[in-house]
Parts: C-alpha cells; structure tokens; sequence
C-alpha cells in the first residue's frame, strides 16, 4: 500500500464504521456515526496545516501558545451530495474555512463523473497558502476525486496541499488516485475489498447519498 494514505482506525471509528455498514442503521443513526468519523478524519487531515506562535494572558500568566498561522486559506469541498456530511463538522473545527462545493454525478453506465456545479474560482491569489480538503464518503472508482484534486492543482494549489478524505476507500480508486497524483495523501477509515461491476464499495455500506440523506428506494 502507497505511503500516502493513513488509514485511520481507532475503536471508536471502528464501533462507528460498524453501525453506518449495518443495513439496519437507519439514516439518521448513519448521519451521527458518519459524523464521528468525519470529526476524526478532519482532525487528521490538519495535521498539515502550518503553525504560529503567539503570547497570550491566562487568568495566571503570561504564556507562550500555538496556533493555526492565520496567513493560510483553508477550503473544504464537498462533493455533492454525499460529501455535505463531512460540513458541520468541518465549519465546526475550522471556523475561518471556506466551504466550495463541487456537484458531480456519476453515469450510471460510464460510471464516469458529469459536472453539474463549481463553485471554485478560477484564479485563486496564494495557492502554496491555501489548503483544501475534498471531501467524499465512499472513495470508489475514484474518477470524480480525481477530477476534484486536477481542478485544484490547475490553480496552482500545490498536492501537498491538497488531501481526500474518505471513510470508505477501494483499492481502485486509491490506485487512480496515485498514477496521477502519488503524493496525495488519503486520509480514510477503511480500505475494503474490491468494487463490484455496479462501482460499489464491497462491502462498503451501499449508496451513502441514500443511506444519509433517507432516499433509499
Ligand atoms: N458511492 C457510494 O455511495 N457507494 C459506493 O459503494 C460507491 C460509490
């Protein structure tokens, strides 16, 4: 397995992967598990951002403490529908992000990505200071992340800079990801096993647009 992908699987992410695999989970027992790992895997993906320090007053003292350098530009990007989950909790952790959605959909028979929304502009002013997390539940074929991560790195951003976060990842779409990009880094709870030939997770957890957003048919 490449470097670059940090699987992150603590027991409280398991006991949650758990609970949004099960098909008995309701949606909304999926959207609260979903959440807890999301809150993990972000926690993580910050890992990367650069740091300052700066002279603060306690109710005691004087004291020296670190914080996130507030010279840098955090964007998180969902990829509607499914990577809305990773939102409250980023904006949560991440008060000064951004939040630019990406609206892809993937063709049922191609399973290829088709573009519906960007919200990411064209230019961005300091790409070595702008950090951006995409976000998407299920890693699969890895086409539309794919897609995500060249709209970024056409302005510049460099691929450090840039990291998926996945709470199921397949090995194909970790393979696509890195012929292309093999520094990017993959911040997910799970590699499962394999896709199956509709682009599904095996085992993964089924349409997770569905299974969080209460549209299963
Ligand atoms: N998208 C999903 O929601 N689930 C999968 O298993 C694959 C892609």
């Amino acid at each position: 397995m490449n470097k670059d992908i940090r699987i992150i699987n603590n027991p409280v992410i398991c006991q949650s992967l758990a609970t949004i695999r099960n098909k008995d989970t309701d949606s909304q027992g999926v959207r609260i598990a979903a959440r807890k790992i999301t809150r993990v895997l972000l926690y993580e993906a910050s890992k990367n951002l650069p740091m300052i320090e700066k002279t603060i007053e306690t109710p005691v003292a004087k004291c020296t403490v670190k914080d996130i350098s507030d010279d840098i530009k955090i964007i998180i990007s969902p990829i509607l529908r499914a990577g809305l989950i990773f939102t409250d909790e980023a904006i949560d952790i991440l008060p000064d992000a951004c939040i630019r959605h990406i609206g892809m959909y993937r063709d049922e028979e191609t399973l290829k990505p088709v573009w519906y929304y960007n919200k990411v502009p064209a230019e961005t002013e300091k790409p070595e200071k702008t950090y951006v997390y995409i976000t998407d539940p299920m890693l699969a074929t890895g086409n539309s992340m794919l897609e995500a991560v060249r709209l970024y790195t056409e302005r510049n951003i460099p691929v450090k800079n840039i990291k998926s976060l996945n709470i199921i990842a397949a090995p194909e779409g970790i393979e696509l990801l890195h012929k292309e990009f093999p520094e990017l880094e993959i911040i997910t709870a799970a590699v499962d096993d394999r896709l199956n030939e509709k682009g599904y997770i095996v085992p993964g957890l089924g349409d997770a647009g569905d299974r969080i957003f209460n549209t299963v048919e």
